[in-house]
């Protein structure tokens, strides 16, 4: 399998589909095009998880995820790369059908565990999958040894040249990381893409460690829920790629332009700000579409 790719990494001006010229400058860290599984910050969460596996010797990784996620597919190919094995502890009960995610897993050479919704809250690992030759990573690679991981993103392009710099939220590792990258006088700014994701801030707070207040959280563009989508964003991102030749995922990256084109002809964002939107990847997330709804 093709290895992670560090150096296509690239910050891009951009100019967004929004009516109102403003004095606002905009561009794009790509870390969606490093690999087409690990996708952007899943392998900068993951780098320091399987790092410490390794020292500390053990084989088999182990991670929680949904049927859809993103973390299950990075996990499974950068295991394959980095040569462990790995299994999956998936949340439910075995589907009749496959996702593509679990396919494309099981085709990496991720062993599959189905556990309740119950268990998966609780993130128990099952007791015949516990031994000294595993390594637990956390849901979504949440923790610290994720968010320093994430933290490394800032590395890839001229930070200090932002003073917003905009990302997804999901478990928050990523932005716990980049608010720790940043300078006090810079401003990460999330956009949350779940609903009612009221513990977004206790799990910042958590991973940062201390009280920082260079960031803000904005709730407002979930559109009805995780991966729920409608007719405005397929729009949204159909426009964004003719005017960008970026493409974006329904899940994250779609979500966080739109958010940012919103917020940026609300006037959030002062006269003269240097925005940097983080493209985390995902873009596997739209395999879910039907053929044609997007133009990429
Ligand atoms: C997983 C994922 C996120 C969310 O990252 P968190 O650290 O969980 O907040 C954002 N964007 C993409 C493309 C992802 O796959």
């Amino acid at each position: 399998m093709q290895g992670i790719d560090l150096t296509a990494i690239s910050t891009e001006t951009i100019t967004l589909p929004i009516d109102q010229k403003k004095n606002i400058e905009t561009s794009i860290l790509r870390l969606d095009k490093i690999h087409p599984f690990i996708s952007g910050n899943k392998s900068f969460k993951l780098r320091y998880y399987l790092e410490e596996a390794k020292r500390l010797r053990k084989g088999t990784i182990l991670t929680f995820g949904g049927a859809w996620s993103n973390h299950i597919l990075a996990t499974a190919a950068a295991c394959k790369l980095e040569q462990f094995k790995s299994t999956g502890i998936i949340r439910g009960e075995e589907p009749p059908v496959y996702s593509l995610v679990l396919k494309q897993a099981l085709e990496m050479g991720m062993k599959l565990c189905f556990i309740s919704r119950d268990d998966f809250s609780k993130q128990k690992v099952p007791v015949e999958l516990v031994n000294d030759d595993s390594y637990l990573i956390p849901q979504g690679g949440f923790g610290p040894l994720g968010a320093k991981g994430a933290a490394d993103i800032l590395n890839y392009t001229d930070k200090e040249k932002y003073s917003h710099i905009c990302c997804a939220a999901g478990t928050g590792t990523m932005m716990s990381g980049l608010i720790m990258a940043a300078s006090s006088s810079q401003k990460i700014v999330g956009v949350s893409v779940l609903k009612n994701n009221l513990q977004l801030q206790e799990h910042i707070r958590e991973l940062t460690g201390e009280a920082r207040n260079n960031y803000d959280i904005v709730h407002e563009y979930h559109l009805g829920g995780y991966a729920k989508h409608n007719e405005e964003l397929i729009d949204f991102m159909n426009e964004f790629y003719r005017k960008t030749i970026v493409p974006t995922d329904i899940v994250y990256t779609g979500k966080l332009c739109f958010a940012i084109a919103n917020l940026i002809q609300k006037n959030f964002f002062p006269q003269g700000s240097r925005v940097l939107i983080i493209h985390s990847g995902g873009l596997t997330g739209n395999a879910s579409l039907e053929k044609g709804t997007l133009i990429f």
